[in-house]
């Protein structure tokens, strides 16, 4: 089989398993005070270190969380809650983040009647800096928490953020990125970066499912999700998974060292993609930055065929890829992000995401040339339905 599914989840790198299994192997609570509890807790404090290094934050502003989706959950909730207070009660987002951040958005709106700001992006999908910049501007008494992706799941757009850090910052108000696709693809510091709070998910970079982080600066108020024995200094309660805390560090720590050359390599491989997919497909329909994208990210529009179909076809000629679109009672839905780019519902029903990562080889991407001007033909004469 070709993966070329990587922004889904990629594999664990070898490293990180090993990892995985070594510290699975050792019993411990890390909050125990005996001598396992101990051991466990020093694989736990070595990894923040290490991770702390390795991402540009201070070892206290780790907090490890159960995903990526829990991060976001507890930066986008935890922030608005924690400056919630008369006449502040707005979050500003944009149309094209995940549904781990878009869908916690939605609940406080809903929920808890938040006030919310969307900002829209352009056919490239860059978020509005500007409309950002002056809704903060605007009424800056009245934002909680802004949060936004750093690089976009689908398209691979990779944002600028920095005017919108800057004008947030300017009036105390915590930015929080989603930087679940980014971190490890592209350069990435912390403490740089000016942002209060960022997520990061173990699967996306070559560590475990189900692990995350979020990173927050010191001394901001937050307020919690989960309760319980408050292993992360009352932030975050669970008992620490130390076996899926040291792989994940494990990951970040090669995908970080690497991610130079691997951008490199990966990039080149991604630009023969597209050529070689434009050949097959002349009138296919290149989404996103042609340029500014995630190293590994390929996504196109391919007129007249169904998403869905192709990637049948394409799965069943052994090739593994995605659409953006989610499932609704067995439906197809265009994808929200395309839509907010300004495509019809049928150019966002006809597309496919190719996503590379670090076990990609040139044979997956031959493998895709060759299966892709059969199923392209076969989609376009079943057509949409
Ligand atoms: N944010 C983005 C941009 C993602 O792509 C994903 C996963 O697809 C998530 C958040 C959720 O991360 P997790 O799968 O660790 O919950």
């Amino acid at each position: 089989m070709a993966y070329l599914d990587h922004a889904a989840t990629t594999p664990m790198r070898p490293e990180a398993l090993e990892t995985y299994i070594d510290c699975a192997r050792h019993l411990g609570n890390a909050s125990s005070l005996h001598r396992a509890g101990r051991e466990a807790r020093r694989r736990v404090e070595e990894a923040r270190e290490r991770l702390g290094a390795v991402l540009g934050a201070k070892p206290s502003e780790i907090v490890f969380t159960g995903s990526g989706t829990e991060a976001n959950n507890l930066a986008i909730k935890g922030l608005h809650w924690a400056r919630r207070e008369s006449g502040r009660n707005r979050i500003l987002s944009t149309s094209i983040e995940h549904h781990a951040v878009s869908d916690v958005v939605e609940w406080l709106r809903d929920h808890e009647q938040a006030d919310v700001t969307t900002v829209g992006v352009d056919e490239r999908a860059y978020i509005d800096v500007d409309s950002a910049v002056a809704d903060i501007d605007n009424a800056p008494d009245e934002v909680t928490v802004v949060s936004t992706m750093s690089a976009n799941n689908e398209v691979g757009t990779i944002q600028n953020l920095g005017p919108v850090i800057a004008a947030a910052g300017a009036h105390g108000i915590p930015v929080h990125a989603d930087a679940v696709q980014a971190i490890g693809h592209v350069p990435m510091s912390f403490s740089d970066s000016g942002l209060t709070a960022l997520s990061l998910s173990g699967h996306k970079l070559g560590g475990p499912t189900g692990c995350g982080v979020l990173l927050l600066k010191r001394a901001t108020d937050i307020t919690p999700l989960l309760h319980g024995g408050g292993q992360e200094r009352d932030i975050r309660s669970s008992t620490l998974d130390v076996a899926g805390i040291c792989a994940l560090t494990k990951a970040a720590d090669l995908a970080v060292t690497e991610q130079e050359a691997e951008e490199r390599r990966l990039s080149a491989l991604r630009d023969q993609l597209i050529e070689r997919i434009q050949q097959i497909a002349p009138d296919a329909i290149l989404n996103g930055d042609p340029v500014n994208r995630l190293p590994g990210n390929v996504h196109f529009s391919f007129p007249g065929c169904e998403g869905d179909a192709l990637l049948m076809l394409l799965d069943a000629a052994g090739v593994e890829c995605a659409t953006g679109s989610a499932c609704s009672a067995g439906v197809a839905q265009p994808s929200h992000v395309l839509l907010a780019m300004g495509r019809s519902e049928d150019t966002a029903r006809s597309s496919l995401r190719f996503s590379l990562g670090w076990s990609t080889t040139q044979d997956d991407i031959d493998a895709l040339a060759a299966a892709l001007p059969d199923a392209v033909k076969r989609a376009r004469s079943a057509g949409l339905s």
